[in-house]
């Protein structure tokens, strides 16, 4: 773990992303700068989106757009959806609602698939909004619905919208790297990362692979090309001259590239088995504990962050306020329907290890305990260390 001298920065944050990274990556981005037009620069981003085109499992291109991941969902509507289109929206918690508003502000006419947001949609849900829409050009979904906890089956659903002739949109952003995404095999046409959650850099980066089905539809779409949020200046001066349409956010792509090396040694599904022994470990802590998961059905649980119900009688803001001051852990609370409910830790990238998640529980069981609401820390810390050991 790494000492701080800085008690404004805490110990560790395994929030639900951004988390602590590793040294390696903090050292690449305090390299000195270059030009973004420097030829080594070129030779570094092209490195970059090659290495990302190995974790997102695609032959295709994969864009590196300075920007949160927002914006690079954002960029998939503009370039796809055109007044009118009719898009099945998969919503099983707060960033699923949130794309229907976006794919409306586009002018799509939006079917909405939606679950409680403790659960995940299942095909037959899916299988009927496709065949009572036959018309949808669309199908948008969230992958790891990080305020909820929990996956969709987006392997299927995408299989299944690839052999319909429609679109694909995957909000991938806390499931690459952490979970397995096979973009090509799959048949997904628009799949979203950020360079903060599994890939376990800084923020400030959208990571967009765009299929060659995708590409035919961003081409013939009407939409002001010279939008920053239009893929077409990356296809005309990225992919065809090798010349970057804007100012790239160099530092991050230094540390963007380290992350990336970490994650390529090791091993894309050796990572990947890490997150779910993480996750799975953290669930198991939870529920020896005598502590309550989220989510309905631990088959619908996300690989990189697990959400805790917060025991009766303890209050939110004191339970993270006591974590972060006493332990020196930062982690996320609930969001939207979900605020004041859950404790949410994140396993990502640096943090999805065997010494943070135990790091994490105890330190949650020691702030429960310091607020009147002991678990049994024994028995969660045990079960943790036995998913770790049986590995
Ligand atoms: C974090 C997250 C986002 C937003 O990412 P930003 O980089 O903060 O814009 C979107 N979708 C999901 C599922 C996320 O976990």
């Amino acid at each position: 773990m790494t000492q701080h001298s800085d008690d404004s920065i805490p110990e560790l944050t395994m929030a639900s992303g951004p988390t602590t990274i590793y040294p390696q990556v903090l050292a690449a981005m305090s390299k000195p700068m270059m030009h973004h037009h420097d030829p080594h620069f070129t030779a570094l981003m092209h490195g970059v989106t090659t290495k990302l085109a190995q974790v997102f499992k695609t032959a295709g291109t994969v864009l590196p757009i300075a920007g949160e991941s927002i914006v690079g969902l954002e960029m998939a509507a503009y370039n796809l959806v055109q007044p009118g289109d009719v898009c099945i929206n998969i919503v099983t918690g707060v960033y699923g609602a949130g794309y229907s508003r976006v794919l409306k502000a586009y002018g799509a006419q939006v079917v909405e698939v939606r679950t409680a947001y403790n659960s995940s949609a299942t095909m037959d849900m899916v299988l009927d909004a496709m065949d009572s829409n036959p018309q949808a050009k669309i199908i948008a979904m969230v992958h790891s619905e990080t305020p909820s906890a929990s996956e969709n089956p987006i392997k299927e659903i995408c299989m299944e919208a690839h052999r319909r002739g429609m679109l694909s949109i995957v909000d991938s952003v806390s499931g690459i790297g952490g979970s397995n995404v096979e973009t090509d095999a799959w048949g997904i046409d628009i799949c979203v990362t950020g360079s903060q959650k599994c890939l376990s850099c800084s923020a400030g980066m959208a990571l967009v692979s765009v299929s060659d089905k995708a590409w035919d539809a961003i081409m013939a779409c009407p939409r002001y090309d010279s939008s920053y949020l239009s893929f077409k200046p990356w296809r005309r001066k990225w992919l065809e001259h090798s010349v970057l349409p804007y100012t790239a956010p160099i530092s991050l792509v230094y540390g963007l590239d380290a992350a990336l090396d970490i994650i390529l040694d090791a091993g894309v599904n050796e990572t990947i088995a890490r997150h779910e022994t993480a996750a799975q470990g953290m669930r198991a802590a939870v529920l020896a504990s005598g502590l309550e998961l989220w989510i309905d059905d631990e088959s619908h649980a996300a690989h990189s962050v697990t959400a805790i119900r917060i025991p009766q009688g303890v209050e939110d803001a004191e339970l993270r306020a006591t974590l972060r001051e006493s332990y020196g852990l930062c982690v996320s609370g609930g969001l939207g329907p979900m605020d004041g409910q859950l404790v949410r830790i994140g396993h990502m990238g640096a943090t999805a290890t065997r010494q943070r998640t135990i790091t994490a529980f105890g330190a949650l069981a020691c702030a429960l305990a310091d607020l009147g609401h002991p678990i049994d820390a024994t028995a969660g810390l045990d079960a943790l260390r036995r998913v770790w050991s049986e590995r």
